[in-house]
């Protein structure tokens, strides 16, 4: 098994010189001489970016003075590590597997974790991992999906909201609007968002699609303020997007030019991922709502989410799963679970939504379990920035 076939550098990163040669003669004895060594953290990023392309394998230490391993791997991320990661430390192995989390949380590609000292044989086993691996990203095979192609359709503004209101479970009269994303196709159809989110986050372009969004979401409001609408909005935002830690200020800095404030928006993080990234989002989030965004738990119920999670987090309003709401009128087992999900969400203070309602009799029941908004088919479908004001206006008293 020589790696000698495969094209590329290794890059180690160790403070310590004895290890750095210690892992570089292993490379050498099983074939692979193009080395580059940095011995800090900030060494291996300027290494890394001058020779980004060639690096075909990373090899840290965790343990380092200055820049330690966790926070390298946090810049790694930042620039889409192409290259596979091995971690490699002296400390304990919970250290090490917790690191492993930290790295796929990252979505960077982690071949293995070693600990000091390694064997020639154990760095040979996890090297040879890379010969299975594909080198680049996958890409969509669908051309209308392919990173270009979504890079234009973001440069040209061709993704829009369409919006569907959130009533009181009471009165039954708008609080807010949904945005949800649709991409209009030019022989008249629609793109749904199930159909390229995937594949704009795969192509790492939630950011701009999320910042797309805000700015149409930021001149509805304005729109319908002029015209006596005063309703919050809420936005959805990509895990990806959560982890970059610039976003609450240049969300911030959007919503003050356009005259708004933090309160009118109401800021949904889908459950599942919350909570494989959940420390990592931490700090975004947290700032999100320490400037006033009302963040919101989404798709609740198709998640693991402990209560301890939830505590730690800033959440002010649970959205239970509209799947709940729907297997409601058949299943006692979603009847229990959609109360119990209400109950908590009462019981931590949060406000509590249930999406997907269709039908008077799922609206009957989410309002017994004590929901306090409601979202669904029932009231209206997501609709474009025209039908929806018409509707906010049909049911908004004259002022
Ligand atoms: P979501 O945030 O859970 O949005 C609710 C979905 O349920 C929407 O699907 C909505 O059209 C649909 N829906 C609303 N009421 C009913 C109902 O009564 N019955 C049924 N069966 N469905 C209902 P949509 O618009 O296709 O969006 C799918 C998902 O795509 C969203 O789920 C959200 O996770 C994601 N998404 C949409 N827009 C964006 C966006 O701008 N950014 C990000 N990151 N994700 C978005
Ligand atoms: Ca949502
Ligand atoms: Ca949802």
């Amino acid at each position: 098994m020589s790696p000698t076939h495969l094209d590329g550098a290794v890059l180690v990163v160790d403070d310590d010189h004895f290890q750095q040669e210690l892992i570089g003669q292993q490379l050498r004895d099983i074939g692979w001489t193009d080395l580059l060594l940095a011995d800090s953290g900030d060494a291996a990023l300027q290494i890394y970016d001058a020779h980004r392309g060639r690096i075909r394998l990373v090899i840290s230490d965790l343990s380092m003075p200055d820049m330690d391993g966790l926070v390298l791997m946090r810049h790694f991320a930042k620039r889409k590590l192409d290259a596979a990661l091995i971690l490699i430390s002296g400390v304990s192995d919970e250290i090490l597997n917790s690191a492993a989390g930290l790295a796929s949380a990252h979505q960077l590609r982690l071949l293995g974790v070693l600990s000091k000292p390694n064997t020639p044989e154990m760095l040979a086993a996890l090297v040879s991992k890379l010969n299975h691996q594909a080198f680049s990203r996958q890409t969509s095979s669908d051309a209308s999906l392919s990173p270009e192609r979504l890079r234009l359709a973001l440069d040209n503004d061709e993704f829009v909201p369409w919006f569907q209101p959130k009533v009181n479970a009471q009165t039954c009269m708008p609080e807010a609007v949904e945005a949800l994303a649709r991409w209009p196709r030019s022989g008249g159809g629609m793109v749904g968002p199930g159909q390229f989110i995937p594949a704009i986050e795969n192509a790492g372009m939630a950011d701009a699609l999320f910042y797309a969004m805000s700015r149409q979401v930021i001149a509805a409001m304005k729109k319908w303020r002029q015209q006596g609408i005063r309703l919050k909005a809420a936005i959805n935002l990509s895990m990806d997007t959560a982890l970059n830690l610039d976003m609450p200020e240049h969300l911030h800095t959007l919503v003050r030019d356009g005259g708004l404030q933090p309160r009118d928006f109401i800021i949904e993080v889908t459950e599942s991922r919350l909570m494989v990234e959940r420390s990592l989002a931490m700090e975004s989030l947290t700032r999100l709502s320490l400037m006033g965004f009302t963040l919101s738990i989404d798709d609740f119920g198709t998640g693991y989410s402990s209560l301890v999670q939830l505590i730690d987090l800033p959440f002010r309003e649970l959205k239970i799963d509209g799947s709940f709401v729907q297997r409601s009128s058949q299943e006692d087992k979603a009847k229990t679970i959609l109360r119990i999900s209400a109950s908590l969400g009462k019981n931590l203070n949060m406000e509590v939504t249930a999406e997907g309602v269709e039908t008077l009799e799922q609206l009957s029941y989410v309002r017994d379990c004590g929901c306090d908004t409601v979202q669904g088919y029932y009231f209206a479908a997501p609709m474009p920035f025209d039908a929806c004001t018409q509707w906010l206006l049909a049911q908004t008293p004259a002022q």
